[in-house]
């Protein structure tokens, strides 16, 4: 049996690890993206909690409710059941984009995966995000995780900065998590390059 990692595998829900409909919250129009539970099977395997990290603004937009959501939630996590998979949790941010006063757990802002560390006792420096767009690496970089990008399409924009580069990138859910499973684990203790370039 394998050991339980000491952090996560958080993952984004639409578009990552289910196809984006947009503000979706019924249950039958669920459905994986391409080996995405294959990709999580194996993840489990190696011992890494799953944690789904997801923005839902059609909260705050009055699309839909908490309930709905968390409707939505329990089929997602019934289904990744019936399939052998358990999720650690399922964290939302439920506040509007550009909100006057803006939150603090809207990806790209690190709150949501702060939380499920702080809740479950995750190491954040030992733990990946899996997104599907840059604001996802953001939020994992600014929590201090390492990140993949999958390269589906989904992101447009491509705004660049330090924390939008992905540690790696990947073509699908199942592709990601072998790039996760084989990647050493982080060296601690040790100078970093920065630490080593400052004066
Ligand atoms: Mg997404
Ligand atoms: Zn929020």
């Amino acid at each position: 049996m394998q050991l339980e990692q000491a952090g996560a595998v958080f993952i984004d829900k639409d578009g990552t690890l289910v196809e984006d409909v947009p503000y979706n919250v019924d249950p039958a129009k669920l459905s994986f993206t391409p080996h995405a539970v294959d990709g999580l099977r194996l993840l489990a395997a190696h011992g890494w909690r799953l944690v789904v990290v997801t923005n839902q603004p059609g909260i705050a937009l009055g699309r839909f409710d908490l309930n709905a959501l968390h409707r939505l939630r329990d089929a997602l996590v019934e289904r990744l059941a019936a399939q052998g998979v358990e999720l650690l949790d399922f964290l939302a941010c439920p506040h509007a984009p550009r909100a006057a006063m803006p939150c603090d757990c809207r990806k790209p802002a690190p709150g949501l995966l702060q939380q499920a560390a702080q809740r479950h006792g995750l190491d954040l420096a030992a733990s990946w995000m899996v997104g599907d767009i840059l604001d996802d690496v953001e939020a994992g970089a600014r929590a201090g995780c390492r990140t993949v990008l999958l390269d589906v399409g989904n992101e447009t924009l491509w705004r660049h900065s330090h924390w939008r580069e992905p540690t790696l990138m990947a073509p699908d859910l199942l592709a990601a998590a072998r790039r996760i499973v084989a990647a050493r684990p982080r060296r601690r203790h040790l100078p970093s390059r920065e630490a080593a370039a400052s004066p």
